[in-house]
């Protein structure tokens, strides 16, 4: 029984907004779906905005409200949709059905939308050397780094200090891809048909996966990358 469990929660699809200020809250929601979706929709503006209104007929107050929104949820009601070695029961609508839980315009606020699949027995036991967390530590601090001094540099600059906080002018200027990557991209708009907002999306994840490797150039791979981590804005998603 705890082995089932445990195969299940692997199999979650987790879904993960990064990137807002770091040391600001993170919230995790487990079993997305499971929440109402009214609830749900009214994270939209913070979201977008990383602020409150509320809004009453004498007065309207704002309050600060920049998070990391890091959610999970299983694949489709019996949880094996697209499981490497078990059989998913459920039927095209079901999975439809279980995904419409979560609206779509708030998936496509989430900038990282990543499947998690069960490890195996070899790897689990693998004694291979991997990278350490002291070592990942680095790479993301220095990734930090230089984001903290390009948006020192930009005259433009109204505070932000990452890659996620970009106006539309700050991604033109900083996150164009190289040839290879814009026909990646387009290609890529076209066939997933992706939304404006998830286009500006992988271009900040982009932006950033290019920073973990310090190069200046936003190319083909990191593009390729940062498409990866757009799992449910594939339309065969449940089909
Ligand atoms: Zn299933």
């Amino acid at each position: 029984m705890n082995a089932q469990i445990f195969d299940i929660s692997a199999y979650s699809v987790i879904i993960i907004m990064i990137g807002l200020l770091l040391w600001y809250k993170s919230y995790f929601l487990d079993e997305l779906p499971e929440f109402s979706k009214h609830t749900l929709d009214m994270l939209r503006q913070p979201l977008e905005d990383g602020k409150i209104r509320i809004s009453r007929v004498k007065y309207s107050v704002e309050y600060p409200a920049d998070f990391m929104l890091i959610a999970s949820m299983n694949p489709c009601p019996c949880g094996y949709y697209n499981h490497p070695t078990r059989q998913c029961t459920c039927s095209p609508g079901a999975i439809s059905r279980y995904l419409g839980h979560v609206s779509g315009p708030l998936l496509d606020r989430f900038d990282i939308q990543v499947q998690i699949l069960p490890v195996s027995y070899a790897d689990m036991c693998s004694t291979a050397p991997q990278e350490s967390s002291a070592a990942i530590r680095e790479r993301v601090m220095n990734a930090r780094q230089i984001q903290l001094d390009r948006f020192a540099a930009d005259s433009s600059n109204s505070g932000i200090f990452s890659n996620s906080q970009m106006t539309s002018a700050q991604i033109r200027r900083y996150a164009t891809p190289d040839a290879d990557g814009k026909a990646l991209l387009g290609e890529a708009m076209e066939r997933l048909q992706l939304s404006a907002r998830a286009y500006s999306r992988i271009l900040k994840v982009a932006r950033t996966i290019a920073d973990m490797e310090s190069s200046p150039t936003v190319s083909a791979v990191h593009i390729a990358e940062a498409i990866g981590y757009r799992t449910l804005d594939r339309s065969s998603w449940g089909t």
